[in-house]
């Protein structure tokens, strides 16, 4: 027989006497059960709503979600090189309807945390026990003054955000002529996913061998050093790419030219045939509108127990907008961890539960160095109570001894399986 977790939790207090806990449960604003209301429809935010409704099938969860379409960044850059479509990529939400989630195609332009209520574009209004905000990413235009135009960022794609940058780009390196150079510029950490730029650098110089081997790629990077699984990209690159990469650190950018086509330094300018500028990146903008970030004008604050964020009460926020704990990456393998400690804490917060003392998280990333072949590196978080935060735990996790076809097979195992856990 299956039992719910909200089954257990009745069980539970009714055996050990907590009855008086359960007592004192908010009910929802409509009077039911409760209500959550979950901004964006990404890794985060769909799993969270898929957990929610799965463990407290009586909790009427809304997610608002700007997009029609779920499309992965986790496999997006096996677009760019040619090895996979930007259909393998994209998926339905009929996933979460199946599950009693309610879908609202729109844009959250306001959370009146006062109020508990959050406001759409269009003027409609959704009230709420809980948000939950999972908006990911939005890019610091304002430190590229080049780039502040639409025309601009559509020259110029950052293909950051999987969908039609990720087209644009592909069409771009399809169009650019044998022996032309393509250039990445890289943040400064924190960004969006680790490793997912020198992965990038793989997948478009496998493209090059294939399709244009007189091409070049020019990397400015501007942290001091390759951030994520270093000796395991830099085989590829001395290997099969021999030649073919150019690595610049210690590269930030002062701006971009871009009738030029030329990424200015402090002390260089960099010309190319196609530029992808990956801009510096902060939470998505409905956190910032919101007052949810707390940290460097960039970052969301939250008590890690709840995800509840530091600066709003009743307001969860978890996946890349957050201020990531120490040790811990901004990625898709996060944020569906981060949902199921924060739906579990938000059934508990509405069911006048204890929420769990004791989170752990993992984290597992591929990364392909080429069409078939990948490599990975993990790690476990743990929460320390002392500390108030996640931190690593020591000896646990660790990266590949090397790239294989055998990682490539457990790479897309990976991605089938959090793509069906997040969304059907
Ligand atoms: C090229 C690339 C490769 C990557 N590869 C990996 C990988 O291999 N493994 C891995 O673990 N991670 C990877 N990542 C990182 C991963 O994509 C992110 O960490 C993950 O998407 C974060 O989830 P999120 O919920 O915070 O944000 P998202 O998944 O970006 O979801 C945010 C959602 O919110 C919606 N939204 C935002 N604001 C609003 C609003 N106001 N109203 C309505 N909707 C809104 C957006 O449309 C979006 O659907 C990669 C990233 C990139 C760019």
């Amino acid at each position: 027989m299956m039992i719910t977790r909200r089954e257990f939790l009745k069980w539970v207090s009714a055996t050990a006497g907590a009855s008086a806990i359960a007592g004192c449960a908010t009910t929802g604003a409509g009077g039911g059960a409760g209500r959550v209301v979950v901004i964006g429809a990404g890794y985060g935010g769909a799993t969270t709503a898929k957990y929610i409704r799965m463990w407290a099938p009586d909790i009427e969860v809304t997610v608002v979600e700007r997009g029609t379409e779920f499309v992965s960044c986790p496999m997006s850059n096996l677009v760019l090189g040619g090895n996979a479509t930007i259909q393998d990529v994209t998926m339905g939400y009929g996933g979460l309807r199946d599950r009693g989630v309610q879908l609202v195609r729109g844009e959250v332009v306001a959370i009146d945390a006062a109020r508990h209520e959050v406001r759409l574009a269009d003027g409609s209004t959704l009230g709420y026990d809980r948000v939950v905000v999972s908006p990911g990413i939005d890019f610091m235009y304002d430190q590229i003054p080049g780039l502040m135009s639409a025309e601009a960022q559509d020259r110029i794609p950052h293909a950051w955000k999987a969908g039609p940058q990720t087209m644009a780009l592909r069409k771009q390196l399809e169009a650019m002529r044998d022996g032309g150079v393509y250039v990445l510029h890289i943040p400064m950490m924190p960004y969006r996913c680790p490793p997912g730029p020198y992965e990038r650098i793989c997948q478009v110089a496998d493209y090059f061998r294939k399709a244009k081997p007189k091409s070049k790629i020019i990397v400015l990077d501007s942290n001091p050093d390759i951030v994520s699984k270093k000796g395991l990209f830099l085989a590829a690159w001395n290997g099969m790419y021999k030649g073919m990469i150019d690595y610049r650190p210690n590269s930030e950018l002062t701006d971009v030219d871009v009738k030029g086509m030329t990424v200015k330094l402090h002390f260089d300018n960099v010309k190319g045939d196609v530029l992808n500028v990956v801009p510096p990146q902060k939470a998505g903008a409905i956190a910032e509108k919101s007052g949810l970030i707390t940290a460097n004008n960039r970052w969301c604050g939250v008590d890690w127990l709840t995800c509840e964020s530091v600066a709003a009460k009743g307001v969860h926020v978890l996946g890349d907008a957050t201020l990531s704990a120490p040790g811990m990456p901004k990625s898709a393998s996060m944020a569906n961890q981060q949902a199921k400690v924060c739906a579990a804490a938000v059934i508990d917060l509405i069911e006048g539960q204890p929420v769990n003392s004791q989170p752990m998280l993992m984290n597992s990333c591929y990364s392909f160095v080429s069409g078939t072949s990948a490599v990975h590196v993990t790690s476990l978080h743990h929460y320390d109570a002392g500390q108030k935060t996640f931190v690593p735990v020591k000896g646990a996790g660790g990266v590949s001894a090397q790239a294989s076809e055998a990682e490539a097979n457990f790479a897309w195992g990976w991605a089938k399986n959090i793509w069906a856990d997040t969304l059907v």
